[in-house]
């Protein structure tokens, strides 16, 4: 069955798995002084290693959550309440993920100004505007790596160059699909997630530079350097860690195989008339194809591939159940008809290219029976507007 929702959910690695097995039923609490206590303490050290590695981070520098939801949470939350005293200002580009819109209304209610950066229409921010958005109180500015949903990747490091206030980066989408390096990014914080990287889900992390101050969200008793309480979630740090380990050697040779499966489906996709790609046509994840079908719902088209086996998604699952349209098509520009037309195929790390021949097989004649029930569509065919 032809799986392209990876960015939804993806599979765990069995060899992560098998690293993850060794843990599940140890006793160890990283925090116990007693020798199972030191065993379990070693794993969530050897992941935290393994985990800056991967994105060129120390180790010290690393702070495991719950997933990327909660380090997002934690960066923008926790940075705001810690440096209140230097400004109330933050702005967020206005394609972040849900949980960091969320987290800046949060903020909002809470006394703090925010700003939304807008992006051009293949989703890029648009450099000058962000800049004419910065101000004196500007204390943290908030703009992802990659979109999960267009897949436009942004210049983090030119963006860097004109934001003096800390920046927080979500690597979620691009972590292990293109380079995410701390440094070279010149980021404050950075968001990743394990189960994008193949790695069990509800385990994630946020980079901290050094000397980079948040408040903690998770009130406990001061584990994770006293940035996260809570007793830590050994098999799955460890799963984490392995697949960080895994995606170090193997990610560069794996994008390519990515790249050349998405271009393959993008063209495909693109031949089915009134159809239109979404996101940048160049600076894009190396697994993400995202299009619009003029005149039809996205559900639909969802519903009709899944009965011929294909999984894929309109958007963001995290706010599938609001039903309202996109707010990242939104912000690129569609209307609302176009941005409910949209669907995200996601390719990973077992996508074979007999699944994008099987999707180009299968969808033509979907989108057609779909438009042939669509009355805006019969209008325009018989010469409507
Ligand atoms: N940020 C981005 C860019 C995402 O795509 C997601 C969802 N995978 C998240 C944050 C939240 O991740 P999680 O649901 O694992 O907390």
């Amino acid at each position: 069955m032809p799986y392209l929702d990876y960015v939804a959910g993806s599979p765990v690695d069995d060899r992560v798995v098998e690293e993850m097995m060794k843990y599940f039923s140890h006793p160890g609490n990283p925090s116990s002084v007693h020798s199972l206590g030191l065993e379990a303490r070693n794993v969530v050290e050897e992941a935290r290693n393994k985990v800056s590695g991967l994105i060129n981070a120390d180790s010290s520098e690393i702070v495991f959550t719950s997933g990327a939801t909660e380090a997002n949470n934690l960066a923008i939350i926790g940075y705001a309440m810690r440096n209140r005293r230097k400004g109330n200002h933050i702005v967020v580009s206005a394609i972040e993920h849900i949980s960091v819109i969320n987290s800046a209304k949060f903020l909002m209610k809470n006394g703090f100004e925010v700003d939304y950066a807008p992006v051009d229409r293949f989703g890029k921010v648009r450099l000058d505007e962000l800049e004419s958005l910065l101000r004196d109180d500007t204390i943290l500015v908030s703009v992802q790596h990659a979109n999960p949903e267009i897949g436009t990747v942004q210049e983090i490091r030119e963006i860097r160059e004109v934001v003096k206030a800390a920046l927080h980066v979500d690597a979620t989408a691009s972590l292990g699909k293109i380079e995410v390096d701390v440094e070279k990014m010149g980021a404050d914080m950075v968001t990743i997630s394990s189960n994008d990287i193949y790695g069990p889900r509800g385990v994630g992390a946020l980079y901290l530079r050094k000397g980079v101050r948040v408040n903690p969200i998770i009130l406990g008793g001061g584990q994770e350097s006293g940035m996260r309480g809570g007793t830590e979630n050994v098999p799955g740090i460890a799963g984490f860690g392995k697949a960080a380990e895994i995606t170090k050697k193997e990610w560069r040779k794996e994008s390519e195989r990515l790249k050349e499966m998405r271009d393959r489906l993008i063209d495909g996709l693109l031949e089915i008339e009134e159809t239109f790609l979404n996101g940048h046509p160049e600076d894009r994840l190396p697994n993400n194809a995202s299009v619009r079908f003029s005149y039809i719902e996205g559900e639909s088209i969802l519903l009709s591939m899944d009965m011929e086996g294909i999984q894929a998604s309109t958007g963001s699952a995290c706010t599938s159940k609001t039903l309202q349209p996109s707010h990242v098509l939104m912000a690129i520009g569609l209307k609302h008809e176009e941005a409910h037309g949209s669907v995200v195929f996601s390719l990973g790390r077992w996508s074979r290219m007999e699944d994008v021949n099987y999707v180009l097989e299968k969808l033509p004649p979907i989108i057609e029976r779909l438009r042939m029930m669509s009355p805006l569509y019969m209008k325009k065919k018989s010469g409507g507007d």
